[in-house]
């Protein structure tokens, strides 16, 4: 995934990019099976690029609670400086940045594409629910709560006990 460089104007230039997970190299086990919408926000300072991105899709995830496949909406966003090899960052400017990518004197353009991969990786909930209110599965006798009653509810009774009962009560 590149962006072209070469006499580019200084200030503020805008991309779009409409792709799929193998366009940037990512494995099928992600769940990104849906069009991926990428929108830059590329500024031009003499030789460094600021690279601003903003990521929008979908992906097919495990609910965490209920075992179920559900599909998770995915936005994030990106802040990518590219700046000549040896040029130095002084420490507190390169920590605003997810990444420093160097390039080199007269490179014709920039490949966004490690970086693209690596934000929809990072871009995974930690927590996975299918919904927020998801009851799971009972602990005990595995039923999905979100469908079906649970069965340990109902109570187990000992035939004996139950005659037990009787005879205590008669
Ligand atoms: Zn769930
Ligand atoms: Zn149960």
């Amino acid at each position: 995934m590149k962006i072209a460089i070469a006499n580019l104007e200084e200030g503020e230039h805008e991309y779009q990019f409409d792709f799929v997970r193998t366009d940037v190299e990512l494995e099928e086990a992600y769940g990104y099976d849906y069009p991926i919408h990428l929108e830059v926000r590329l500024t031009k300072m003499g030789d460094e690029y600021l690279v601003r991105g903003k990521l929008r899709t979908r992906a097919n995830l495990i609910c965490d609670r209920c075992a179920e496949p559900y599909v998770a909406e995915i936005e994030d966003q990106m802040l990518i400086l590219y700046t000549l090899s040896g040029k130095v960052i002084p420490p507190e400017e390169e920590a605003q940045y997810e990444e420093v990518r160097r390039i080199n004197p007269g490179d014709m353009e920039i490949d966004i594409g490690d970086d693209v991969r690596q934000t929809l990786i990072l871009a995974l909930p930690w927590k996975r629910l299918c919904s927020p209110e998801c009851r799971g599965l009972c602990p005990r006798c595995g039923a999905n709560l979100n469908v079906e009653p649970c069965r340990c509810a109902e109570p187990v009774v000992d035939p004996r006990w139950e005659a037990l009962k009787k005879l205590l009560e008669s």
